[in-house]
């Protein structure tokens, strides 16, 4: 980790006193200065609610126990139950730093239990289904729980099994990696430390011959528009020997082909227009948009992709592969999904308030959101407008504090460099006033040291 800060400062016009000066304030001014939940007197409390309500939250992940933590100060006197199964919970936007070696596993997890606040009861269970005409939820061990308000933080599944050909056990064999790759049941996270392997074997193969590399993208709402992009540009450093490993350059011996079942890499079009511009200077790169991965071989190491001609087959050396996504079963099969439409099986909520479009006493937020947004970032910025709407509910008064839409993708186009992307539903939303189109040394040392910091003992604590 210190040699990636050495090398930032080296060519830095700011010292690194400047820098700890600068970051001991980052926390308090983007509590100050953030404008995503408008209407929001705090970013701690503002809506209280009296009411001795059952508070029933589903997920334990970063919408879960950010919602847990923040109900818990808005509604004093709810009975507030959280129901999720996994013992661990993952900081899981770390899994980047494992793969560029920066980070190890163990930093990413902690313990659920050592999560859940002072106050609320966590019910280690799986939720089976959903009767929102009952007020209740199945689950596996309790059976039926009644609730007179649910929030749903039950996530986004990762669909690889859509991808006809390619199954879990493929991952970390034939050249196949994908830094998304994570087991959020028992907190195991292979897809970081696989991906970081994967850049020593493409790197040792490149030295023989020359390695064929494909990167993929899939169609809608994409998880952490950052991580594939992250992937592939610090991968190249890697590749050219200035990675924390510096092993030789090997960068003139490989070519990337990037497949996007978008029409764009980050769905807000300044910040897209950026990120192609630095992406574009690589010349072994090539991208392909409106190109879904339809088919893998994997023992023939052959990708079928598809795009508006019909399909084409590439072989590759080397894949990435960055997976669909689907919402939980219980939740799509439930009377809460979104029955039509690319997000259908999400939880239909309106985009604003955050509460159910037909069941008012239900809430979601996060991944498991019908909302294009899916991102660490957006989800902390929903906790906040679950905080005041569900006291506002409770208490029968207006949905007064709105979500615009926010989210975030910390692009690191290379090491000690990072585009803090921020952007709403009406374009580019920065924390700060500096052009962020500009890859920064300050985001890179932000996230890299004190993000997780900042996400472990203060978003989750319902402080930020
Ligand atoms: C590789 C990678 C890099 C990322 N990088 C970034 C980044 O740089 N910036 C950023 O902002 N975001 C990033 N993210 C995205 C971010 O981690 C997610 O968007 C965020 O964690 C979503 O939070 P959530 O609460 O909706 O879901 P999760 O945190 O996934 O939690 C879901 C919870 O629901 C529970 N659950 C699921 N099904 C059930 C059920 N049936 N019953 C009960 N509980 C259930 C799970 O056990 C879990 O506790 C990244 C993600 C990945 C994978």
């Amino acid at each position: 980790m210190e040699i990636s800060s050495e090398k930032t400062f080296k060519n830095s016009p700011l010292s690194r006193r400047d820098f700890l000066k600068g970051t001991a304030v980052v926390p308090l001014l983007s509590l100050a200065a953030s404008q995503s939940a408008e209407a929001a007197e705090s970013k701690l409390t503002a809506a209280i609610s009296n009411k001795a309500a059952k508070i029933l939250i589903v997920g334990a992940g970063t919408g879960g126990i950010d919602a847990a933590a923040r109900l818990r100060r808005a509604a004093p006197k709810a009975k507030i139950t959280v129901v999720a199964p996994n013992d661990v919970h993952l900081y899981q936007s770390g899994q980047v730093f494992v793969a560029a070696g920066l980070y190890t596993q163990a930093d990413n997890r902690r313990d659920t239990s050592k999560l859940i606040p002072d106050g609320v009861e966590w019910l280690q269970d799986r939720v089976t289904a959903f009767d929102p005409d009952h007020n209740s939820i199945m689950t596996e061990k309790k059976g039926e729980i009644p609730y007179d308000v649910l929030v749903v933080a039950a996530g986004a599944e990762h669909d690889f099994a859509s991808i006809e050909g390619l199954s879990i056990d493929d991952f970390g064999r034939n050249g196949i990696a994908s830094v998304y790759l994570n087991d959020i049941d028992s907190g195991k996270v292979a897809g970081g430390e696989q991906v970081r392997q994967w850049f020593e074997q493409i790197a040792q193969a490149a030295q023989a011959k020359e390695q064929t590399i494909l990167f993929t993208i899939p169609q809608g709402d994409v998880k952490a528009e950052n991580a594939t992009l992250d992937i592939l540009m610090l991968g190249l450093e890697i590749l050219r020997g200035k990675g924390p490993g510096q092993g030789p350059d090997v960068s003139d011996r490989i070519s990337l082909t990037l497949a996007v079942g978008n029409d764009h890499l980050i769905a807000s079009k300044a910040f897209d227009a950026a990120v192609q511009k630095i992406l574009r200077k690589e010349k072994r790169l090539k991208i392909l948009f409106d190109t879904q991965l339809k088919q893998v071989d994997p023992a023939k190491k052959t990708a079928t992709l598809q795009d508006k001609n019909g399909e084409s087959s590439l072989r590759y050396d080397f894949l990435h592969v960055a997976p669909p996504i689907k919402a939980p079963d219980p939740v799509a099969s439930s009377k809460l999904a979104l029955a039509e439409g690319v997000r259908k099986g999400f939880v239909e909520v309106d985009p604003v308030t955050l509460q159910h479009k037909r069941y008012p006493n239900v809430f979601a937020l996060g991944d498991v959101a019908a909302l294009p947004a899916k991102s660490g970032a957006a989800t902390r910025d929903m906790a906040i407008v679950i905080q005041d709407n569900v006291a506002n509910a409770l208490e029968g008064r207006k949905l007064s504090t709105r979500y615009t839409g926010y989210t975030a993708a910390p692009f690191k186009p290379r090491f000690g460099r990072e585009m803090l992307i921020e952007y709403d539903r009406k374009g580019p939303s920065p924390t700060f006033p500096l052009d962020p189109t500009v890859p920064r040394w300050i985001w890179w040392e932000v996230d890299l040291h004190l993000l997780r910091w900042v996400y472990f003992d203060l978003i989750m604590h319902g402080m930020l």
